[in-house]
């Protein structure tokens, strides 16, 4: 009786607290569609179809010849192997939770393999903002938003009345773009269309334009800032996904600056590699100022509910770290009193999307948030935008392209 509410729930919300526990299961599809009303992400075209199986004969043979088995592991190697069996009952016990949700587990691939797949509807090639963005061409580049949307329904002959004074050519590349809109805005750029959520805010640029988004007065920034920066890796398939940056340039981030007086959250996304942790937590965390830090863990499953990979695969875990912790918070302030403090970690669980897509944080990071409601939000490295947020990046366009939506 009680799974059945719970799933009732999840069917609305895209969220299923596993056991009542810190644990949770979410559908990404869901909690984004929640920033749409015209609109709705196609699941089909949103969840990764390939999950890295860690048993072909192949990949055991590559695997030993990078690593012999009994070779003595180095020092950040021991390091990484320890942090990882510190974490693994957390993550043992949240994946046992769901294979204990029999309900949930039912119905997860149809959640993540229904609607028509999109293959015949999708363009092959997408816009790389990116090279456009650092080219020539960028300062000439305007996008057109078309808010005659609203003007079109409202006409009783069903006519497409008041369209050209809806129609607003915007420059696209370092320039702040503004949805009033209490509605979804279509906006068209060289012969595609991109499906922008109600009151999303963007500026799609290069770090050095960042600062743009600093607001003057420090009681307008923001109280959530997610990161999700371009880490090197490496990996040859990272590096055709989008381009990386060196570490020590993320150090420039003006985190505090963007911040709210009242304080932020600030959620970070790093991976597995001890370098880039010792990294983190050495010099990035202390020279953005940030105090409380906390992990919290995303786990990968397949719609069949099992792990993506090999809990113990060295180099390929079947999770990821989200760093939380505060900046400019005042602990005795009246506002941090009347909400929920990081303390424990918290495991999140979903079938990940394709093209390394991260899950949306806004909801489930929602008691955390010091200051105001509504919050005030930023993503930084985005490719994607959300209702009432602000999104930079050098593609935060990337995922609004018309070919991953539905219409309602
Ligand atoms: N969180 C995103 C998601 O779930 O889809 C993924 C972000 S991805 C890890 C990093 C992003 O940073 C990529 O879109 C990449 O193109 C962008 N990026 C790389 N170098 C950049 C730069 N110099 N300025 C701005 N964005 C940059």
């Amino acid at each position: 009786q009680l799974e059945a509410e719970v799933m009732k729930s999840f069917m609305e919300s895209g969220v299923y607290r596993l056991d009542q526990s810190d644990v949770v299961f979410i559908d990404p599809v869901r909690l984004l569609n929640e920033s749409y009303s015209r609109f709705r992400l196609s699941p089909s075209a949103y969840y990764s179809r390939h999950f890295p199986s860690s048993s072909t004969p192949n990949e055991k043979r590559k695997r030993k010849r990078n690593k012999p088995r009994h070779a003595p592991l180095n020092e950040r190697e021991i390091c990484a192997e320890e942090r990882h069996q510190q974490v693994r009952p957390l993550l043992l016990n949240a994946h046992r939770k769901l294979l204990e949700a029999s309900q949930l587990l039912k119905i997860l691939p149809r959640i993540v393999e229904s609607e028509v797949a999109l293959g015949c509807r999708e363009r092959v090639v997408k816009q790389n903002f990116v090279e456009l963005g650092s080219s020539w061409r960028a300062p000439f580049c305007e996008i057109t938003l078309c808010n005659g949307v609203q003007n079109e329904v409202k006409n009783p002959q069903g006519l497409r009345s008041g369209l050209s004074e809806g129609r607003e050519l915007v420059p696209l590349f370092d320039h702040t773009i503004s949805v009033e809109s209490d509605d979804d805005v279509e906006a068209e750029f060289q012969k595609a269309t991109y499906v922008l959520p109600p009151k999303s805010l963007f500026l799609m640029s290069d770090l050095r334009q960042v600062r743009k988004l600093i607001a003057g007065d420090s009681a307008e920034g923001f109280n959530l800032i997610v990161i999700d920066p371009p880490w090197e890796n490496g990996s040859a398939r990272q590096k055709a996904l989008y381009p990386t940056l060196p570490n020590r340039h993320f150090m420039y981030l003006p985190v505090k600056e963007l911040a709210h007086s009242d304080g932020a959250l600030v959620a970070l996304w790093i991976t597995n590699r001890q370098k880039l942790q010792d990294f983190v937590v050495k010099d990035l965390l202390p020279a953005w100022g940030i105090s409380h830090v906390t992990p919290f863990y995303w786990l990968k499953v397949k719609p069949d509910g099992s792990l993506i990979g090999d809990l113990d695969l060295f180099h390929h875990r079947p999770y990821e770290f989200l760093l939380l912790g505060y900046v400019n918070v005042d602990f005795n302030s009246e506002c941090m009193q009347t909400i929920k403090h990081l303390k424990e970690s918290r495991v999140i669980i979903s079938v990940p999307g394709a093209y390394s897509r991260k899950p949306p944080l806004g909801k489930l990071l929602e008691e955390y948030i010091p200051g105001r409601r509504p919050s005030r939000c930023i993503e930084l490295f985005a490719r994607e935008l959300v209702a009432g947020w602000t999104s930079w990046g050098n593609e935060p366009l990337h995922f609004q392209d018309a070919t991953y939506f539905l219409e309602k």
